[in-house]
Formats: structure tokens, C-alpha cells, sequence
């Protein structure tokens, strides 16, 4: 058996389709993000402007939260020794533990050390509680949520992206007595576009389901203290479970869930991705804390944010470029081949030192690759001019298409 075949294959089929994932290599610059140093094939350094990034509010190199963690570091060392259960439990787990959960207006919170594993974990586990529980998810849900939602084992049904309709048929024809989970985002990060909340609610009321927000893209940028689309739109009560990281908006590592007590409590004590791995380091809880606490109190950066996007938008739309239709921060522009998405996100880096990554399929849908630029308060009117002359450059070179075709 040729093993190692097999594998190489697999590979070329992923080459032969344009999707073969090269990683930029790139050193951030405390202070002088978003632009970095990238790191060629030949070992060469650039200069570049990163505008794919999800430290969406440059909280990755704020100085409180730099001072945070530096303090933690000498405080406590390095890691958190053990798991949560066994000596890993350290003083900043508990205190942000209870920030998150004050910050969502929640009973009591629970960390994990990614958000991908906070999905996983506690979907994977409630609906396995929930005799006969059948879940709702939107269709373009996150591989997280996917994932655990697989590992329940509990029937699904997947209901088209936002359409509360559709969910609301597929509520109709199910049992009105088995237990109901809805599983949904707030803000979807490749389109930008954000889900209605407060309608999804109503349907859970209406048909007796419990509900299951990610707020990743949302945390520390919507709503008057950082707690999302949930706090924005004052329904953060009427959602059962919320979900985010610590490692887009607020700079750091790691993620949460905030509930009330029976529900993270049960996600404590059976969920496997929450048990058995080690804490995640003080360091980082630490650092999260603080930007956690600065966010709360300061709405300088999100207002920062939406400006710089609404004025990307503008700008892109003026040159005709075919930038998608987007209601929040995120900035998609269409190209709609693999191939040549990954060509001009190459021809953007080394030939402009303009940093954004190609979105090809499994992350969206075939047909609908894009490249995906994430203004922040840290991008200024120059960089948007380089960029926007970058773009009219290769758009015209390249003789791109000029219109969205989804
Ligand atoms: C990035 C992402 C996650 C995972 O969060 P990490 O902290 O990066 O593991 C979960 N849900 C959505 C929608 C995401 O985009």
C-alpha cells in the first residue's frame, strides 16, 4: 500500500481546483498594525498592509492589554498547569468568567480555549441531554457548530441562510413535543450580512425551542458595551445560550459561552472539549480581561470601525468594483473562480505588499469566491488609497468581472 500516494493525491485535487491553502508569513509589529513584515519563499522581508485580519480593532497590541498580560506573566508563569479540574483553574479564569457573564447579562459563563471548541463542546452535549432533540441550523452555519451538531447525534434540519420562514416551516412539521434547538449566528462573517434575532426568538417562543447564538463576529463590536448584535438589538435575555471568542475583536485567545447556571454547568461537567484539555494560560485570560473591560467602557474603536468600513465600501463601489452587499464591518468583494482569486490575492501581496486572503470553497460556496477585506480604526485614508488604486489595477489587468453573480 502506498500510503504516502494516497495522501499526495488528495492533495492534488485540492491543487488542480485552485483551493491549495498557502500561508503568508507574517510578523506583526507591536504598534504598527495593520501594517507587518512578511516573510517570502527566499526568506526575503516586505513591508505589508494586512487587511484580512480578525483582530478587527487592533486590541492585539492595546496597551492595556499588553500591561495585562505582562503582569500575569510574572505573576503566575507561563501556563495554567493542569486542567480546569485538576490544579488548572487559575484566579483571572474565574474573574473573566464573570465579566463574560456580566457582559452578556448572563447567569454565569464558561471558557474553552477557542471558540471552535466552545461550538463543539456545548452543542455536542446539550442536545445529546435532550431526549429525541431535534436542531435548526442555518445553512451557513459555521464548521463548529456543524461539527458538534454532528456529534450530538440529534436529528437536523438546516434552514436557509436567515430565512425565518423557512425555519418557521420547518418548526411547523416537527413534533410539537420534542425538545428544539435553533443554532445560529449573529453577524456571518464571509457575507456580513446579520441574522434577525429577535424574529428567530419569537419562532423559539412560539414553537418551545431553547436557541443557540454565535456571537463571534459581533463580540466587542456591536452594542453599546462590546456584547454583540444580541446587546445592540436589547434581546441578549431572550437568547438561551451565547457563544464568542476572545481571539477576533478583543485581541487574544480562547472562547466562551454564557448561560444560565444549570446549562454551563451541565457543559462543565460532561462536555469532553471543556474537560479533558489543559486551561487555557492565565497570560491569556488575563490579557482577554482587560480588553474585555476596555471595550465595555469605550465605543471610541467600534465607532472607528463602522466609519472605515462604510467608507471602504464607498470607496469601492465608486471605482466599480463588485463589492458585496454587506450590513456590518466586513468588506466582501466578488471574484466568483478559485483560481483567479488566489491569482489576484498573490498579485496584491507581491506585487502591492496588499495582504488579503483568498476565500475559496469549503469556506464558501463554489461559484462565490471572494477576497474578503476587514477594515478597522487602524486602517487610515492612505492605506485605503493604495488600496483602492491597487485594486482598480488588477481589476483592469486581470479584466475581473466587474458585476456580483451569486
Ligand atoms: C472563527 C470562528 C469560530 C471559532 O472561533 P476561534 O476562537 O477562532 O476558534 C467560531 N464561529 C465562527 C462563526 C467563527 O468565524
Amino acid at each position: 500500500m502506498d500510503y504516502e500516494k494516497i495522501f499526495a493525491d488528495a492533495i492534488e485535487v485540492i491543487r488542480s481546483e485552485g483551493r491549495y491553502r498557502v500561508f503568508a508569513d507574517i510578523s506583526r509589529e507591536r504598534g504598527n498594525f495593520p501594517r507587518a513584515v512578511r516573510h517570502d519563499a527566499g526568506d526575503n522581508a516586505r513591508t505589508i498592509t494586512v487587511w484580512c485580519s480578525n483582530d478587527y480593532l487592533g486590541m492585539g497590541q492595546h496597551p492595556k492589554v499588553l500591561e495585562a498580560m505582562h503582569t500575569a506573566l510574572d505573576e503566575t508563569g507561563a501556563g495554567a498547569g493542569g486542567t480546569r479540574n485538576i490544579a488548572g483553574t487559575n484566579h483571572y479564569h474565574v474573574l473573566l468568567e464573570k465579566e463574560l457573564a456580566d457582559l452578556h447579562g448572563k447567569e454565569t459563563a464558561l471558557l474553552f480555549t477557542s471558540g471552535y471548541i466552545s461550538n463543539e463542546a456545548t452543542l455536542s452535549t446539550i442536545a445529546k441531554l435532550l431526549p429525541g432533540c431535534v436542531i435548526f441550523s442555518d445553512a451557513l452555519n459555521h464548521a463548529s457548530m456543524i461539527q458538534g451538531i454532528r456529534n450530538s447525534g440529534a436529528k437536523r434540519h438546516i434552514f436557509r441562510h436567515n430565512d425565518v420562514a423557512h425555519l418557521e416551516e420547518l418548526l411547523k412539521a416537527t413534533d410539537p413535543s420534542v425538545p428544539k434547538l435553533i443554532a445560529f449566528e449573529s453577524v456571518y462573517s464571509m457575507d456580513g450580512d446579520i441574522a434577525p434575532i429577535a424574529e428567530i426568538c419569537d419562532l423559539a417562543d412560539k414553537y418551545g425551542a431553547i436557541t443557540y447564538l454565535d456571537e463571534v463576529h459581533a463580540v466587542g463590536m456591536y452594542g453599546a458595551h462590546g456584547g454583540g448584535v444580541s446587546e445592540r438589538d436589547g434581546v441578549a435575555d431572550r437568547v438561551t445560550i451565547i457563544e464568542g471568542t476572545l481571539g477576533k475583536a478583543f485581541g487574544v485567545m480562547g472562547g466562551y459561552i454564557t448561560s444560565s447556571k444549570a446549562i454551563v454547568d451541565v457543559v462543565r461537567s460532561q462536555a469532553a472539549g471543556f474537560i479533558f484539555t489543559t486551561a487555557l494560560s492565565p497570560v491569556l485570560a488575563a490579557g482577554a480581561l482587560a480588553s474585555i473591560r476596555h471595550l465595555k467602557g469605550s465605543s471610541v474603536e467600534r465607532e472607528a470601525q463602522q466609519e472605515r468600513a462604510a467608507v471602504l465600501k464607498k470607496r469601492l463601489a465608486a471605482a466599480n468594483l463588485p463589492v458585496m452587499d454587506s450590513v456590518s464591518h466586513i468588506v466582501p468583494v466578488f471574484v466568483g473562480d478559485p483560481v483567479l482569486c488566489k491569482e489576484v490575492s498573490d498579485m496584491l501581496l507581491n506585487e502591492y505588499g496588499i495582504y488579503v486572503q483568498p476565500i475559496n470553497y469549503p469556506t464558501v460556496p463554489r461559484g462565490t469566491e471572494r477576497l474578503r477585506f476587514t477594515p478597522g480604526p487602524l486602517h487610515d485614508d492612505k492605506a485605503m488609497d493604495s488600496l483602492v488604486e491597487a485594486l482598480r489595477d488588477v481589476w483592469k489587468r486581470m479584466e475581473l468581472t466587474r458585476s456580483v453573480a451569486m
